[in-house]
């Protein structure tokens, strides 16, 4: 038997995709910055050895979960999180205990993926596909979950949300200076 997997942690998981997504660092112009998987959560076991670009792959998978475009594409994605390590349902003893477990004898990125690929499908069924998506901010490609009430997030976070309507608001007060200048 390999190791033991369990889904990851779903807040450590979208802050996982938002630092190691290929959009997410092309959107903050900068490989260079991003934080140690062992600092944005609950860290999956197999995670902190692996290098940079197992991880960008990893997360550029899980990113594509969220921007598939149909209910094909997305199952698609999630398999190809899944399938690598070729994970295996077994019943063992745990604290003289029988359980089910998933285990799977694989290398770490492929540990990594599974990990990441059970916590999206878990997710797709809890809060459903139309509940994830990435932030409207211009130059921003964070993806977030929508657990609003209503339904209606469309920013990965607060300061997106006001820099938006900071923006917004600009934009419109421009468009009326030029309304009474064309005016006058
Ligand atoms: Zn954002």
């Amino acid at each position: 038997m390999g190791y033991i997997i369990e889904p990851a942690d779903q807040t450590w998981l979208i802050a996982f995709v938002n630092e190691y997504a290929t959009a997410a660092w092309a959107a903050r112009g900068s490989v260079e910055s991003y934080a140690d998987v062992a600092d944005l959560g609950a860290v999956p076991p197999m995670a902190p050895s692996l290098p940079f670009r197992s991880l960008a792959a990893v997360a550029d998978c899980v990113f594509d979960v969220v921007v598939a475009g149909s209910a094909e594409a997305r199952a698609e994605a999630l398999n190809r999180l899944i399938s690598p390590a070729a994970p295996q349902v077994s019943v063992v003893l745990l604290d003289e205990l029988t359980s089910v477990v998933l285990s799977a004898s694989s290398d770490k990125a492929d540990l990594l993926a599974l990990s990441c690929g059970l916590a999206m499908a878990e997710l797709v069924e809890d809060v459903g596909a139309a509940r994830m998506g990435t932030c409207d901010a211009t130059k921003c490609d964070r993806i977030y979950i929508d657990r609003s009430p209503k339904g209606s997030r469309a920013y990965c976070s607060q300061q997106c949300q006001t820099r938006s309507r900071v923006a917004r608001h600009r934009a419109k007060q421009r468009l009326a200076a030029d309304a009474i200048n064309e005016a006058a």
